[in-house]
């Protein structure tokens, strides 16, 4: 299992090839000390298969890069929701970020106690969703708009349970990012931009159930450049200096998620990339007392997942190869919904040739396809395909579209390998239905 070429450690430390391809043997992927080859034969594909020891290892590698600042992770949970993963970084000592009473419910379901580190974000929250919210004694609400502030009020006066609240503002900075997954400028529907944001803070002072703790930003998603983080933190630190200035006792700064990660060619060292991160959100902060919350989500989830995949068929139409697989878009609907590339390798490397090919799925749209003129390794009917950095925003975005089941996850510790969700059948799907 000696690796003689970084090349062929895909994604360390998770997933890597053993074996050396000499003579009939080929190199075959592994997911910890798992082979995919034999989990897809035992459950069948498509398959997500997440490593634990990634996660686990990332979740560290933020609490190190902000050791020197008071802060908690709170993991977005809409990046990945399933239940397994919640419990594994709730055991690791994070809290959670939620958008919506479901995710919520999730969160509750995986450690009622987990509550007091939540932090529930998003535009459109509903009476009932902040009811659970208040009676599961969440940490912080993030505001984002005066009509919500409004309504949380009321809620939380009926209950006579208090909310600590702090305002998402939208600090008008724009991000390099995918425009489906920018957030931060005043274009978008999110956030209240800072003018505006001290008003709602002088009226949340008014009301008796509303706290005023703190000051929240969220600029998009996969932002691998981080001056955006440290421009948007500069105006929330001007911010809370001007607040605290009115007496408001601002405790908290909620950072936001967004840190992007490399889905193409060769990944960079993590530690790095976190050190970085960490220097631009800091640098901003410096002087303030404060406890930093930050809510990564794609960061820690995203490389740790793969989409196991067989070749149905091989098929020409004149010049174009396509390689029909059994995933299609109701599966990993990234590709289809941003372009998003995703890196694909067979499970089994047996061959030096190469050809090119579109990947696609058995769903009727165009749009369903994975890769398009990829340079792949040949690989024949039957044979497995893995589909890279599927951890975040894969499994989450999975439908029933064309009466397909959700797929099968895993979750790999070590040796073993857990089923985290069975595969859904079409029973499954049938159940709400009537004649
Ligand atoms: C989606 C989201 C996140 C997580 O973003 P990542 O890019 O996955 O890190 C964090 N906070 C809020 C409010 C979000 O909407």
């Amino acid at each position: 299992m000696k690796q003689t070429r970084a090349s062929r450690r895909l994604r360390p430390p998770a997933f890597e090839y053993h074996g050396a391809a000499s003579g009939a043997h080929a190199r075959e992927l592994y997911c910890e000390a798992v082979s995919l080859a034999s989990l897809a034969s035992r459950h069948g594909t498509p398959l997500y298969v997440y490593s634990a020891a990634m996660i686990r290892a990332r979740l560290d590698a933020f609490r190190r890069a902000f050791h020197s600042i008071p802060h908690t992770l709170c993991y977005s949970v809409k990046a990945n929701s399933t239940l397994g993963i919640l419990r594994l970084v709730a055991s690791a000592g994070s809290g959670f970020d939620v958008v919506s009473g479901g995710e919520l419910q999730r969160v509750l379901r995986v450690n009622r106690r987990a509550a007091s580190k939540v932090v529930f974000s998003g535009v459109g929250k509903t009476a009932a969703e902040m009811e659970l919210a208040l009676r599961s004694g969440i940490l912080l609400f993030n505001l984002e708009s005066a009509s919500e502030l409004k309504l949380l009020a009321a809620t939380a006066a009926r209950l006579k349970k208090p909310a600590a609240i702090a305002v998402r503002v939208n600090p008008d900075v724009p991000a390099k990012t995918h425009p489906y997954i920018s957030t931060g400028l005043h274009q978008h529907k999110f956030g209240v931009p800072i003018p505006q944001a001290r008003a709602l803070y002088a009226e949340a002072a008014k009301q008796p159930y509303l706290k005023v703790a703190g000051v929240s930003v969220h600029i998009g998603s996969q932002i691998t450049d981080v001056g955006s983080f440290q421009a948007a933190l500069e105006r929330v630190a001007d911010l809370v200096r001007g607040l605290r200035k009115q007496g408001h006792d601002i405790r908290y700064i909620d950072a936001g998620g967004g840190l992007g990660i490399s889905y193409e060619g060769a990944q960079g060292n993590f530690e790095k990339q976190i050190a970085a991160y960490a220097r631009a959100v800091l640098a901003p902060l410096r002087g303030l007392k404060l406890h930093l919350l930050l809510e990564p989500g794609r960061s820690i989830v995203g490389p740790a997942g793969v989409l196991l995949t067989r070749v149905l068929y091989r098929k020409t139409n004149r010049r174009k190869r396509f390689l029909i697989v059994d995933a299609a878009m109701n599966d990993l609907l990234r590709p289809s919904l941003y372009g998003a590339y995703h890196e694909i390798v067979p499970v089994s490397r047996k061959s030096r040739e190469t050809e090119i090919a579109d990947v696609v799925g058995p769903i009727c749209e165009t749009g369903d396809f994975f890769a398009r003129d990829r340079r792949l390794p040949v690989v024949s009917e039957g044979d497995l395909l893995a589909i890279l950095d599927v951890g975040a925003y894969g499994s989450v975005l999975g439908s029933n579209y064309n009466t397909r089941g959700r797929a099968a996850e895993l979750l790999v510790n070590g040796a073993k390998a857990r089923v985290i969700r069975r595969r859904e059948s079409v029973q499954d799907q049938l159940r709400l239905e009537k004649l």
